[in-house]
């Protein structure tokens, strides 16, 4: 038999992998996602999720969810352009276009491929596509998807974009800028006002993802276009629902033409199955719950706030987030990973994020608080920081 089948080439890569000393094996949670979670075997207290409200176990949620299984079944069927598209998923469509204050909400299966199918279907040759070096990587597969040419503008560096809107206007037919609403590594937030002045000022688009940004900032977590009144002055906003929403899928919000075109051009919904009825049902009730109230976005910054400053005061580098994503800034990759080690081993699980993902020597423990954090709980991440900086020589 041919030995193609050994995948020799690949297993020369792991090795590499393993000859850099960043080979890993996956953490295994064995309870749902949470303040607390139950990480292979033990019970630790969790820094480390996107699930800003606590809503990825919520007792609401899950009701919903099992109340459209009972109606709906586990599964669409289909692409939504067949007969995948359920009213559960034209009524969730309504729901988040008032919630983001928009005509329009046109929902994907994730996050990432809201940005992979977007950006590919609203640009083409002959178009340029400006994005902002710190974005995320779904947006740099997104741009890679599209024909349109493109070009990276410093991280929020307004004089670097309109360096770049200037040399394009001529050249390009439509100009497409793109950015995170909120920096997943940083937490701090993108220059919006200054971003659409620009873009009035050249007669380009805007296209802002907001997945750390939607649910967190704004008006009952609304979004960072909320945040600074921008309403009807950006096009494309993009959301998650897997972050703070707490279960899974994507949006882009904006006006009816926006809709009207992805819904022929969309790929990701032309070509792959839709969203199943548990996870639109509880989304939808998600979505309902911050137009009732604000009490899970102001209890987030609440304890935010609180450990924010309790980390400021010992003495860490927690960086400029504006968000309640705190990161604490080791620097060297190693400590970085010998600090998280050693956080597990006091019961706080804290994942260390290093270079490729953050420049080099910048690695940090980046500490996602939440909604459902209790103040002892966040006491004891506090102490359990202290000590492992004192014994490490970082305070
Ligand atoms: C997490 C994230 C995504 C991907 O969202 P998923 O719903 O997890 O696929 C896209 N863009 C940004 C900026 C993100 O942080």
């Amino acid at each position: 038999m041919s030995n193609v089948h050994e995948l020799k080439f690949l297993k020369e890569k792991i090795q590499e992998l393993k000859d850099q000393g960043v080979y890993r094996k996956l953490p295994v949670l064995e309870s749902a996602s949470g303040a607390e979670v139950l990480l292979n075997g033990k019970r630790v207290i969790n820094l480390s999720s996107n699930n800003y409200l606590g809503f990825a176990n919520h007792p609401r949620l899950k009701s919903a969810a099992i109340k459209a299984i009972e109606e709906y079944g586990v599964g669409s069927g289909a692409v939504r352009t067949i007969i995948g598209n359920m009213k559960l998923h034209e009524d969730l469509e309504t729901v988040l276009a008032k919630f983001k204050r928009e005509e329009a909400a046109f929902v994907y299966q994730s996050g990432f491929n809201c940005n992979a199918g977007t950006i590919q279907a609203i640009t083409e040759a002959g178009d340029i596509i400006i994005s902002d070096e710190l974005n995320h990587a779904s947006i740099i597969d997104g741009t890679r998807l599209s024909k349109a040419a493109r070009g990276i503008y410093k991280h929020s560096d307004m004089d670097s974009l309109e360096a770049i809107l200037k040399e394009s206007r001529e050249k390009y037919r439509n100009i497409l800028i793109i950015t995170d609403g909120v920096f997943s590594m940083d937490g701090d937030i993108a220059k919006l006002p200054e971003i659409v002045q620009l873009a009035e000022k050249y007669e380009a688009m805007t296209y802002v993802d907001d997945a750390h940004g939607s649910g967190v900032l704004g008006e009952s977590g609304r979004g960072t276009v909320d945040h600074f009144g921008l309403h009807g002055r950006i096009d494309f906003t993009i959301g998650t629902l897997s972050k703070a929403i707490g279960v899974v899928g994507g949006y882009v919000a904006g006006s009816n033409t926006m809709y009207e075109w992805l819904n022929h051009r969309a790929r990701p919904v032309l070509f792959s199955t839709s969203l199943p009825p548990a996870a639109v049902g509880a989304i939808t009730e998600a979505i309902n719950m911050l137009m009732e109230s604000t009490e899970y976005t102001d209890r987030l910054w609440e304890n935010a706030k609180y450990f924010k400053s309790k980390m400021g005061t010992l003495g860490f580098d927690i960086g400029n987030s504006e968000t309640p994503i705190t990161p604490v800034i080791i620097g060297d990759e190693a400590k970085t990973m010998e600090f998280s080690k050693r956080l597990l081993e006091k019961g706080v699980f804290v994942s260390g994020i290093v270079f490729p993902t953050v420049p080099k020597g910048t690695g940090r423990l980046r500490c996602m608080v939440t909604a459902g954090h209790s103040k002892e709980q966040l006491d004891e991440a506090v102490e359990a920081f202290k000590k492992v900086g004192e014994e490490m020589g970082i305070l």
